[in-house]
């Protein structure tokens, strides 16, 4: 069986820096499954897939899946599954959320009204494969100097715009001195009073909330928002449990997104499971998304019908501020859209 990579294993995600660990993720489905002990052809994957999206998973998120689980919850948000390529239901598209037409300038994306996504980053630690952004031109958004500058300007000529979100890709894969570089520019700006984070990082690579990030985004007179994004508890180890407790230390707001998706997280057990799991820690449900309609995703697709018993359901078991928002994002419209409740039975 698969010793080389099962030293591999062990050594690499403890031992190393975040940068490293960055550098060094698992990038075959070949050699997931080695990791994993499970028969090289006990699970079948899409090559076009993988040609289309490739394969991107750190050690130390792979580190706490089940060995020999063909089920587990994360592995079946990495895996490219044979169905990535067959053909999506009427709906399923490339840009679901029209993006492209809400790029002003690159780098920005500005929909709602008072806040801006600023895509600090086109590449992820991970590759989620329900990812609505998986066909996203980041190319077209690695910014020049210029570019950068040309983007703050937009926010700086904006004074409705009051929140600023580090998005991406994965804002938090940029290096410490980029980052704080446009956080500084960020705090220049002095109509922007919130900073919001989305990254996935703390999750899937929890060394990379080292003690300077965390003393920097402490510093800023900006409030700083870190919504993190797990979708199934456990995600959360204790190693990744400690960087929520330690960002909330320095007055940070946790919060966590999630996208509900068949065969990972779609039962009330499992999202139960996961709102407490958060506060254990300190961090609190913020939205749970109705999958975004990408080609290549629709076999994580969840109905609304369910998804509303879903919430129905563990409404019923968890305290108000346990239950996450259940949103969808329709393009065109000025803000995500609450999916309603109805709550007859
Ligand atoms: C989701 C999103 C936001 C943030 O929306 P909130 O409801 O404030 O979390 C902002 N801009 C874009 C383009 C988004 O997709
Ligand atoms: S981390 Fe976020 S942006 Fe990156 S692949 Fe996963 S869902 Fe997509």
């Amino acid at each position: 069986m698969p010793t080389v990579q099962d030293t591999k294993l062990t050594i690499l995600p403890t031992s190393q820096t975040w940068q490293q660990q960055l550098a060094h993720t698992i990038n075959s489905a070949q050699e997931l499954l080695n990791v994993l002990a499970i028969a090289p052809d006990a699970l079948p994957f899409s090559a076009e897939g993988l040609a289309d999206f490739p394969m991107r998973v750190p050690y130390a998120f792979a580190k706490r899946m089940e060995k020999g689980n063909l089920n587990d919850p994360l592995l079946r948000q990495v895996w490219p599954d044979i169905e990535e390529a067959s053909t999506p239901p009427p709906g399923f598209v490339l840009d679901p959320l029209g993006e492209a037409n809400s790029n002003p300038t690159p780098g920005i994306v500005h929909k709602y009204q008072g806040r801006v996504l600023l895509i600090v980053n086109g590449s992820c630690a991970v590759h989620c494969r329900y990812c609505f952004r998986r066909h996203f031109p980041y190319n077209d958004n690695r910014l020049s100097r210029q570019e950068w500058q040309d983007a703050l300007e937009y926010v700086r000529n904006r004074e409705d715009i009051n929140e600023v979100i580090l998005s991406g890709g994965d804002p938090l894969s940029s290096n410490d001195a980029r980052l704080f570089e446009l956080i500084s520019a960020i705090e220049d700006i002095p109509h922007v009073t919130r900073l919001r984070i989305h990254s996935r990082l703390p999750i899937v690579i929890p060394a990379r909330i080292t003690h300077a990030l965390i003393e920097r985004l402490q510093q800023s007179r900006l409030h700083i928002i870190m919504v993190v994004h797990a979708n199934h508890a456990k995600e959360i180890d204790t190693e990744v449990g400690d960087t929520f407790v330690r960002m909330r230390a320095a007055g940070i707001h946790v919060l966590n997104q999630s996208v509900l998706l068949k065969g990972v997280n779609d039962n009330a057990q499992s999202l139960i499971d996961l709102s407490e799991r958060l506060f254990e820690f300190g961090a609190m449900p913020y939205y749970l998304h109705l999958l975004d309609p990408v080609v290549g995703a629709h076999h994580f697709d969840v109905s609304e019908n369910q998804a509303t018993s879903l919430i129905t359901d563990i409404q019923a078991q968890l305290p108000g501020f346990l239950v996450p928002k259940l949103v969808r994002e329709v393009d065109g419209r000025p803000s995500k859209t609450l999916i309603p409740i109805l709550r007859n039975s």
